[in-house]
């Protein structure tokens, strides 16, 4: 059910992330590595992962902005460390569906963290403050494709 107590719950769970980001830090070993940029907002991320045959090893990001952007990306590093390139390409398109107001994506448990997120698909300005960290993925996961060919 929806409740203002909810929606506040959210936003504390959202600070959280924003003042103390998982996995943000440079990745030394890492196999790629995306820059992407909001410039409506300012914001910024540097997502770097390492990625051992179908999965990834490790993500981490290093980026600046508002508190959407830097919590969705430290919410969707910790919710993709050792996940499958598959699941984790799964997760970025549920996860765009719920920006785009989906409402089944929205309660899919696979997003975890993320549905705190819900709310900002009200606001369409910031729906790609929230998105930039899976931008970043969804890059990032084609430069892997990419340099698996050569
Ligand atoms: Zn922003």
């Amino acid at each position: 059910m929806e409740t203002p107590q909810l929606n506040s719950l959210y936003q504390q769970l959202i600070l959280e992330h924003y003042r103390n980001p998982r996995n943000k830090a440079e990745l030394e070993e890492k196999t790629v590595e995306v820059h992407l940029a909001n410039p409506v907002c300012g914001d910024e991320i540097r997502l770097q992962l390492r990625i051992e045959d179908d999965h990834i090893a490790e993500a981490k990001f290093v980026g600046q902005g508002c508190s959407i952007s830097q919590a969705a990306v430290s919410m969707m590093t910790s919710l993709l460390k050792g996940r499958s390139l598959a699941d984790a390409d799964g997760v970025a398109k549920r996860f765009t569906q719920m920006m785009h107001g989906d409402q089944d994506a929205a309660k899919d448990k696979a997003l975890g963290d993320l549905r705190a997120l819900q709310g900002v698909s009200k606001f369409p300005v910031r729906i790609k403050c929230a998105l930039l960290g899976f931008d970043a993925l969804q890059e990032a996961l084609k430069k892997n494709l990419a340099g698996e060919e050569h």
